[in-house]
C-alpha cells in the first residue's frame, strides 16, 4: 500500500527503472534554479535533450549539400517520414502500412473526413462526445455544412448523466441503436481531453460498424499515454498530434490512422498531391494520378523534415523504452497522486477522471468547487505547471517519461496548503 510521505515517495523513485529518463530531458526551473513541477505534459510535453542534435544534422546537411540532401544527407530527406512509421506504429498498436506522419490534427482529421464522412440525404448525421475537444466540435461542424446540412442539426452528443461527469458506453449503444440509420460517422476522442477518461475504442467500433457508421478516434491525448491497439480496434480512422505525450515540439506534425481494411481500395474519394501518388513514379512527373496503398495514401506534400527530426528523436526514446514500461509506470504514479490527494481532508476539490486505471491514462482532472480559478493560480505562483480548463476543471498530467513520485508528492503537498 503507498504510504504519504517524502521518504515513501523516493523510495518509489529509487525502485523505478525507468527514473534515468528524466535526466534525458530539459525540464523548465524557477528563478532559484529549482525544477518547476511540471504536470502539462499533455498540453506541451517538455523537450528531450537529444532533440536538439537531431534537427542540427539536418541543418548542417542543408548547408552541406543544398537540394541533394534529398538522397545525400545522412537521413535521406526523400523517404524521411519512413523513418517514422514503425516506431509510430508501435506505439499506437498498428501496422505499419496503416500509420503516416504528416501535417496537423485537425488537418488530418479533414482530410480523413474527405474519404469517411461520406453523407447521404437520410444518412449524414456525426456523433461526437458533448465536451469533444472544441476543434474537433468546428471540424465536424464544418464538414456537415461542406455537405450543405445544419451543423447543429447534424451534429449529435454522446453525453454524461444528469448528475454525471463520464460517458457511459451503453448510452452510445442507445444513441446509434436508436438512431444509426441517420449516423454516417462516430468521431471520439480516445482519451477525453477535460476528463481523462479513456474509453473502449473496440467497443466503440462495434457499436459504429453494427449499423455501418464509419468510426474515427481523436488520438491527442491517448499516443504515447495508453496504448490503444488501433488495429485490433478495427476502427476505421484514427489522428493524434505529436507535441502533447509524444514531446516532439510545439505545432509539430500529427499522426495518421487508417485500418488496413481500406489500405487499397482506390475508389475512396480523398484529395491527391504528389506525396501521395506512387513512389516509383513520381519524379516522372506528366503521369496520371497513381494512389500508393496505406495510411501514406493521403499525404499531399513533402513534409518538414526540422519537425520530423524533433519527432523522430522522441520516438526514439519511445522505441528504447516501449509503451508497456511506459504504462506500467504510469499506472502507478497516477496511483499514487489519486491517493494522495484522496487523503485530503476537503470538499473543495473532486477527482472526476476514472478511478480505474483501465479508463484513464496519466492525467486526473480535478473538479474545484465553485469554480474557484483562484487555486490554479495559486499553484502556477508554485512553480506547479498544471492547467485549467473551463468551466471548473484542473488538469495534471505526471508524465511517465519524466515525472517523478516526489514531483507527485511535492505537488500534493503544497495543494494541501492552499486548500
Ligand atoms: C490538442 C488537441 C487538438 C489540437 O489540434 P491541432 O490541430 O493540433 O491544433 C485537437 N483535438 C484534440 C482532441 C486535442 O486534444
Amino acid at each position: 500500500m503507498y504510504k504519504p510521505t517524502l521518504d515513501y515517495a523516493q523510495q518509489l523513485d529509487k525502485e523505478d527503472n525507468l527514473s534515468h529518463l528524466r535526466a534525458q530531458f530539459y525540464i523548465p526551473k524557477d528563478t532559484k534554479g529549482n525544477d518547476w513541477l511540471y504536470f502539462t505534459g499533455n498540453s506541451l510535453g517538455l523537450q528531450p535533450k537529444q532533440t536538439q542534435q537531431y534537427i542540427q544534422q539536418e541543418l548542417d546537411d542543408w548547408a552541406k549539400y543544398g537540394v541533394e540532401g534529398h538522397f545525400e544527407a545522412r537521413n535521406p530527406w526523400m523517404p524521411y517520414h519512413e523513418f517514422l512509421t514503425n516506431s509510430m506504429a508501435k506505439i499506437v498498436g498498428a501496422k505499419p502500412l496503416e500509420v503516416v506522419v504528416m501535417n496537423t490534427l485537425t488537418t488530418n482529421l479533414h482530410l480523413l473526413m474527405v474519404s469517411f464522412y461520406q453523407p447521404t440525404k437520410t444518412k449524414y448525421k456525426i456523433v461526437i462526445e458533448s465536451d469533444a475537444f472544441p476543434s474537433d466540435r468546428y471540424a465536424v461542424q464544418s464538414q456537415l455544412e461542406f455537405h450543405g446540412f445544419d451543423a447543429e442539426e447534424g451534429l449529435i452528443a454522446w453525453k454524461p448523466r444528469e448528475g454525471e461527469e463520464l460517458l457511459r458506453i451503453e448510452d452510445l449503444e442507445k444513441i446509434v441503436d436508436e438512431q444509426g440509420d441517420e449516423i454516417a460517422l462516430l468521431l471520439i476522442g480516445g482519451v477525453n481531453y477535460y476528463t481523462g477518461q479513456y474509453l473502449d475504442i473496440k467497443r466503440i467500433a462495434e457499436i459504429g460498424h453494427a449499423k455501418n457508421c464509419m468510426v474515427g478516434i481523436d488520438l491527442a491525448h491517448g499516443a504515447g499515454n495508453i496504448s490503444p491497439e488501433l488495429h485490433d480496434s478495427g476502427v476505421d480512422f484514427a489522428a493524434w498530434c505529436t507535441y502533447k505525450y509524444l514531446n516532439s515540439g510545439p505545432g509539430s506534425l500529427a499522426g495518421l490512422f487508417v485500418h488496413e481494411k481500406h489500405a487499397h481500395n482506390k475508389e475512396l474519394p480523398r484529395f491527391a498531391g504528389w506525396w501521395n501518388h506512387n513512389k516509383e513514379t513520381r519524379f516522372n512527373m506528366r503521369q496520371p494520378f497513381d494512389v500508393m496503398p496505406g495510411a501514406e495514401g493521403w499525404q499531399l506534400s513533402n513534409p518538414p523534415i526540422l519537425s520530423m527530426a524533433a519527432i523522430r528523436a522522441s520516438l526514439d526514446m519511445f522505441e528504447e523504452v516501449g509503451m508497456p514500461a511506459l504504462r506500467a509506470k504510469s499506472e502507478k504514479l497516477t496511483g499514487y497522486f489519486e491517493y494522495l490527494i484522496n487523503q485530503i481532508d476537503t470538499d473543495r476539490i473532486k477527482i472526476i477522471t476514472p478511478s480505474n486505471p483501465k479508463e484513464r491514462g496519466c492525467q486526473l482532472s480535478i473538479q474545484v468547487q465553485n469554480a474557484d480559478k483562484s487555486l490554479h493560480q495559486k499553484l502556477t505562483e508554485n512553480n506547479i505547471i498544471t492547467d485549467w480548463r473551463e468551466p471548473d476543471v484542473i488538469r495534471c498530467a505526471p508524465v511517465p517519461m519524466y515525472n517523478s513520485f516526489e514531483d507527485v508528492y511535492r505537488m500534493v503537498e503544497i495543494l494541501k496548503t492552499l486548500l
